[in-house]
């Protein structure tokens, strides 16, 4: 059986980033990532503009104390200046106009009176040249990187392709997964339950799990527990799919069929077992170019398994440099108590106190208690074996909402 790490790693080291695209930007592709650099088609600003509503001045007349300055025209933000600023002139300014030629400093309106007659006294004396000018090309060059490949497009990063006049992008495709749900004890939401069924928990879950993985799942219903129709809801998506996840019937029970059928179709199996708590019959193949999972149908070793194997794969296919899963230490908000056959990723919650965050590991009943998982926005890493630790004793923990 595989540790964890070496799953991982098994599965990463067949994982190649899909095929990038030219896509045409808009917030649907939040969490994207550039697949090339986007370099500035101008300096920008691409004109010294001014930083504050006031006056654009030659700083050298504004040495003496109580300057008095004549006002000779008015630049908007928008508008091209139309004259020169001579000595002893100024022109009344506005943030985001441009400064007009000669002038070298903006004086802000609050360190200025207005006089009769077109004319301003500058109460401020130290005017400096280059105040509350922000040079041309001071932000970006003409020609420079300002988005290296890699990127990963944030409200922000939208915001500067905007700025360099960008409609569309170079960026990673969003990964495909086809969701299967196999069992017969299942039923879907909205359907009436006879005796010895369950609901279909796992596929609404992995759904909304390879969105939030920033994913497109598809699915066709629930797979039942027969080898020919498990052939042919698998088999038709294996040339589609980035990612076919399979939920339920991949461990040893006489209605486990997955592993059968995975191998009827041609799916190369590299593993069936990992050495982790929830999630022990984790199965990962490959045929092609497109990753098969088969995840325990157990919801909440599913949603582990999805977050420790699946969601790294699918941040590689997306172009993500790290594959996480994101892990940091934190400080127990409280003890812990407990002892583990296998290393155990319990569902536990972020907490924000005064000093940062801290976790909490939450009550739950185990592999079949999706409630228990519902309030965690984290799983608290705990190796096997005797677990006794003190508040706030550092431990690894994997962030689910990052
Ligand atoms: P399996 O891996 O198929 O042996 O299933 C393990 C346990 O998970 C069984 O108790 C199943 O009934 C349950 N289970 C399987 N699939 C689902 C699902 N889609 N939603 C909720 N529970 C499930
Ligand atoms: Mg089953």
């Amino acid at each position: 059986m595989l540790e964890v790490a070496d799953a991982l790693a098994e599965v990463l080291a067949r994982v190649r980033p899909l095929k990038p695209s030219t896509t045409a930007l808009s917030p649907a592709v939040l969490g994207r990532v550039l697949a090339e650099d986007v370099r500035a088609d101008a300096d920008s600003p691409p004109f010294p503009k001014s930083l504050r509503d006031g006056y654009a001045v030659r700083a050298a007349d504004c040495s003496s104390r109580n300057a008095e300055l004549r006002v000779v025209c008015e630049i908007a933000a928008g508008v091209l200046p139309t004259r020169t600023i001579g000595a002893g002139e100024c022109a009344r300014i506005f943030t985001g106009a441009p400064i007009p030629d000669g002038a070298d400093a903006v004086v802000m309106q609050e360190d200025t009176q207005p006089l009769e007659g077109e004319r301003v006294r500058v109460t401020d004396e130290r005017v400096k040249p280059g105040q509350w000018v922000f040079a041309r090309g001071t932000e970006m060059r003409a020609g420079s990187v300002v988005l290296p490949a890699g990127t990963v497009l944030n409200p922000a990063a939208l915001g500067v392709l905007a700025g360099l006049g960008a409609v569309e992008a170079r960026l990673f495709p969003a990964p495909r997964a086809f969701i299967l749900p196999t069992g017969n004890e299942l039923v879907e939401p909205g359907q009436p339950l006879k005796p010895g069924q369950i609901r279909n928990s796992n596929g609404p879950m992995l759904a909304a799990q390879v969105v939030r993985a920033g994913g497109i799942g598809t699915h066709k219903g629930i797979g039942p527990d027969t080898v020919d129709q498990l052939l042919a809801l698998i088999g038709n998506e294996l040339d589609s799919s980035d990612i076919v996840l399979i939920a339920g019937g991949v461990s040893v029970g006489k209605y486990d069929l997955v592993p059968a059928v995975l191998e009827e179709l041609g799916v190369a199996v590299h593993f069936r077992q990992v050495r982790l708590k929830p999630g022990k019959p984790l199965l990962f193949g490959t045929k092609g170019n497109t990753l098969v999972f088969g995840l325990p149908g157990n919801p909440v070793s599913a949603a582990v398994c999805f977050e420790l194997f699946v969601r790294p794969a699918m941040r590689v296919l997306a172009g993500h440099a790290n594959p996480g899963p994101i892990t940091v230490p934190l400080p127990l908000a409280e003890g812990v108590a407990e002892v583990n056959d296998r290393p155990t990723y319990r569902p536990a919650k972020l907490e924000l106190g005064e000093s940062g965050f801290t976790v909490r590991p939450l009550p739950w009943l185990g592999a079949p208690d999706l409630r228990g998982l519902q309030a965690a926005d984290a799983l608290l890493v705990l190796p096997p074996g005797e677990s006794r630790l003190d508040p706030g004793t550092l431990a690894s923990v994997v962030l689910l909402t990052v």
